[in-house]
């Protein structure tokens, strides 16, 4: 990467991280690598406790969910049963009840520190909320990083929900037919991009670890 890019995604990073700061997540840390990024979650873990995903690229790309893994910790995955599946749904209500820590990324985040996510059953985005796990960790790539909410809410749809939808092989008007690969708000009864959350500050009642690194991971 040119040191120029570098330099502009660190300077946009460290931004977001002061505003999120302002905005009450107290630890919201920048990284420049996944491994340091592993490290920090794994620091911020106790032996023992159990730790629930809702499914995500980002933490499979930046290794932290082998990281979990391989130490004395219990993860719930609902991904690794199949999206569909019996069981992964059973594991996407213990990973919300019996976390506790649950470990997400999120689809977006604006300069001025707000997290948007998007979500199909609405696990993901209420684990984030009370009534969860009381600790939720964060890790967000830079290429999440937008203007403003307005924004955010463009790249949730037309990316982080196209880019789902793909990843699945969903049947859908954004992964086949002429408007491919747009999102055109569609009507489908398959749809799986159902319900958005904006975090404008932190959660009152729970403890946030939001880790943002300095490179591109997930969508
Ligand atoms: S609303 Fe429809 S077209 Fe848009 S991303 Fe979701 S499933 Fe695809």
């Amino acid at each position: 990467m040119h040191t120029a890019k570098k330099w502009l995604i660190e300077e946009q990073a460290k931004t977001a991280v002061t505003n999120l700061k302002r905005r009450g997540y107290d630890d919201a840390v920048y990284v420049s690598s996944a491994p340091e990024a592993c490290e920090r979650v794994v620091q911020a873990l106790e032996p023992g406790q159990i730790v629930g995903t809702g499914g995500s690229i980002t933490l499979n790309e930046t290794g932290i969910l082998n990281a979990i893994r391989s130490h004395d910790y219990t993860l719930i995955d609902p991904d690794a049963s199949g999206l569909l599946s019996e069981e992964a749904w059973e594991l996407r209500k213990e990973a919300l009840r019996k976390s506790d820590v649950f470990i997400t990324s999120v689809n977006a985040l604006t300069l001025d520190g707000k997290m948007v996510s998007i979500d199909g059953a609405g696990n993901r985005i209420a684990s984030m909320l009370y009534g969860g796990p009381d600790k939720v960790i964060v890790v967000c790539g830079t290429n999440k990083i937008v203007s403003d909410v307005q924004q955010a809410l463009w790249r949730v749809h037309h990316v982080a929900a196209v880019c789902n939808a793909r990843r699945f092989d969903l049947k859908l008007p954004c992964t086949e037919g002429s408007r491919a690969p747009e999102c055109i708000d569609c009507w489908d009864v398959e749809r799986h991009c159902r319900a958005v959350l904006i975090l404008e500050k932190q959660p009152m009642r729970k403890e946030y670890l939001v880790i943002i690194i300095g490179e591109d991971y997930g969508f």
